[in-house]
């Protein structure tokens, strides 16, 4: 199939909101308008599943790839619209049957709004005893070959094409904004991802090893925000300078504290940006155990500089499954291309696997950690980054399922 002029968008968890319904319904349409803007978009209506009507016929590998993005969406379907009568339903149907190799057959159909005359399982009988007659298919409600599935909404009756499987969720900007700390690895773009998934806006703070390392970095993350904001429209990087202040942890710092230390200036910093951004929390891509930094205990020591909630919705996945999230997210191909992460005299021969709280300040004491935070942040320079557009390859987002049953 190569063109559409109706699709429907369907949703899940937000129609368990009862009476919050309403305000997450307007915030879908808007996000579900932005992901086809440049498409002609005749209107769009929300009879419990987000009705899309284009003036004139459209890709669906566009619409699809489009909509794939917007969180919220469990379904996108595409669909042919028979008008509002049952009359005009067996019409579509009739000419669809041309085009249906099959012997068997089964009719499903839903019934949205209720003041239609048939209900569903007699405009099933109804319609399963016309296209028996009509092409010679046989009846088969357990395995049928081919499904004619239906949907009576109120605003007119349509006929399923093709239904993929939408990326769920919350729509995004239902949940408050967060900042994320992106690195540049595999890792923290997967949860920006996760957050995203979650209705939360996101901006970006990038902690850049200049002069010690290249520019790469910064284009590294920005690129990854690019794609990232597919999900969300524009979003703002912070680039803050940190190379100085590594430099000043190495020299003057216990050389196995110094990864726990840098994570706890960044966290520092990163809240000092989130603050003055409204952003309500801090999210890293740091996974249990994963690396030295990431055991319990040192997380403990990291989290203790932090006012804001510090999220991690990687916390339990292993690193296949973070993988597999990058790849849906698109930000994968860009995270493994290679760069120069990190000058190797930064990085300790024996970073440790325990630290506390008390021994980093101690440690801590030897450089002012608060000034060098209030520093590096007001020096940051704010990128405005754009989405990616559409026109160049993306990963398609309706591939294979996550590996991880409960994403
Ligand atoms: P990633 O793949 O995201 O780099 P990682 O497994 O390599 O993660 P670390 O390098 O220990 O883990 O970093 C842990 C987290 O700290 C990252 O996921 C990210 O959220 C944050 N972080 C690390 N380095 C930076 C950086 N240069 N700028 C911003 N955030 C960073
Ligand atoms: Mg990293």
């Amino acid at each position: 199939m190569e063109f559409v002029s109706h699709v429907i968008g369907t949703y899940h968890e937000i129609a368990l909101k009862g009476g919050n319904r309403g305000p997450f319904e307007r915030v879908l349409v808007r996000n579900v308008r932005a992901a086809l803007a440049g498409l002609p978009v005749a209107e769009i209506s929300v009879p419990s599943r987000v009705v899309v009507r284009f003036s004139r016929p459209v890709p669906w590998a566009d619409v699809r790839e489009r909509m794939g993005t917007v969180f919220g969406l469990n379904g996108v379907i595409a669909v042919d619209r028979a008008g509002v009568t049952y009359e005009d339903l067996e019409r579509l149907v009739a000419a669809m049957l041309p085009a249906i190799a099959a012997r068997s057959f089964a009719v499903r159909c839903k019934r949205g709004d209720k003041r239609f005359p048939l209900d569903s399982q007699q405009v099933a009988a109804r319609l399963g005893a016309f296209v028996k007659t009509a092409s010679g298919m046989s009846v088969d409600l357990e395995h049928p070959e081919a499904t004619i599935q239906v949907l009576i909404q109120t605003d007119g009756i349509y006929v399923y094409r093709e239904r993929v499987q939408g990326p769920g969720g919350l729509p995004v900007g239902t949940s408050g904004r967060v900042l994320v700390l992106l690195s540049g690895g595999i890792d923290s773009p997967a949860a920006a991802y996760m957050t995203l998934k979650r209705g939360t806006r996101a901006n970006y703070v990038h902690f850049h090893s200049g002069p010690y390392t290249s520019e790469a970095s910064v284009r590294k993350a920005e690129e990854i925000v690019r794609v990232l904001n597919r999900h969300q429209g524009s979003s703002r990087l912070f680039v803050v300078p940190f190379g100085e202040l590594q430099q000043e942890i190495v020299r003057s710092c216990p050389e196995k504290l110094r990864v726990v230390l840098y994570r706890r200036m960044m966290l520092r910093a990163a809240e000092r940006v989130a603050r003055r951004s409204g952003c309500r929390a801090l999210v890293t891509g740091e996974s249990l155990n994963q690396v030295a930094s990431q055991t319990l205990a040192n997380l403990a020591a990291i989290d203790r500089v932090a006012h804001l909630p510090v999220l991690r919705p990687l916390i339990g996945l292993d690193k296949q499954e973070i993988t597999a999230i990058a790849e849906r997210a698109g930000t994968y191909e860009l995270s493994v291309m290679p760069q120069q992460d990190c000058c190797s005299f930064l990085q300790p021969a024996k970073p440790v696997t325990a630290t506390t709280h008390l021994a980093c300040l101690q440690a801590e004491r030897a450089f002012n950690a608060d000034e060098w935070a209030r520093r590096v942040q007001a020096e940051a320079e704010v990128r405005r980054v754009e989405p990616a557009s559409w026109s160049r390859p993306a990963p398609d987002p309706f591939a294979e399922p996550l590996p991880c049953p409960a994403l």
